[in-house]
Formats: C-alpha cells, sequence, structure tokens
C-alpha cells in the first residue's frame, strides 16, 4: 500500500506523476515520482479544464512557490458521517502537465492491455 501524494488515501496502486520538486530539482533535473490515486488523477484533470485560480502559498505536489495556482477539491475519507470530506489543495501549472502526461500515459498502457 502506499498513500496518495494528495489526499492521503492508501492504495495497493497509484499512479505516478512525475513532477519538478524544487527542494531536489538539483539532484533530480528531470523531475521526481509522486503517487496519486485515480480518483485524484481525475479531479486534478478536472481542475485542469476549468481552472479556478488559488491563493495558496505553495502547490500540494511539487511544493514550487511564487507561481500561480489552481484549486483542486479532493474528497478526504474520515471515520464519520458523511465519511468523506473536501479538502482544498492547490497545484501549479507544471504539475496539472505533469498529471495530463500521466493519465495519458495510463491510457497507453490500458489500449495496450487490450489487445
Ligand atoms: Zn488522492
Ligand atoms: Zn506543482
Amino acid at each position: 500500500m502506499a498513500d496518495c501524494d494528495l489526499c492521503g488515501v492508501a492504495r495497493p496502486t497509484l499512479c505516478p506523476v512525475k513532477v519538478k520538486a524544487p527542494s531536489v530539482i538539483l539532484a533530480y533535473p528531470t523531475g521526481t515520482w509522486r503517487g496519486i490515486n485515480e480518483e485524484c488523477l481525475e479531479i486534478c484533470h478536472e481542475a485542469n479544464l476549468n481552472r479556478v485560480p488559488s491563493n495558496a502559498k505553495k502547490c500540494d505536489l511539487c511544493g514550487i512557490r511564487k507561481v500561480p495556482f489552481f484549486q483542486v477539491k479532493v474528497q478526504v475519507p474520515i471515520f464519520q458521517e458523511p465519511y468523506h470530506r473536501e479538502a482544498n489543495k492547490a497545484l501549479c501549472e507544471s504539475c496539472f502537465a505533469a498529471c495530463e502526461e500521466a493519465i495519458k500515459r495510463r491510457e497507453d498502457e490500458r489500449a495496450e492491455g487490450h489487445h
């Protein structure tokens, strides 16, 4: 099991998303991997299509600061009614692009699986 880097939910498999994290960009100039679950990937995709500016101070996925951010509302499970709550996250443009790549990669893999 691994925890989603966005909502924190543990899943057997997560979708790998390659982000350019400023804290480790010198060690990993091509980017580092984050893992998010399919639900969050889908939410990020929707948020990318329908961008709502966020006044967040940093990106919740790569940690970059001082760039434009956009709101991402993820569902975080809780142990009492109504069993989930909405959490406001913020993503930067480059992480949105990374999510789109992850979705595309997943679809390609699925298409290959059907042959
Ligand atoms: Zn998640
Ligand atoms: Zn980011």
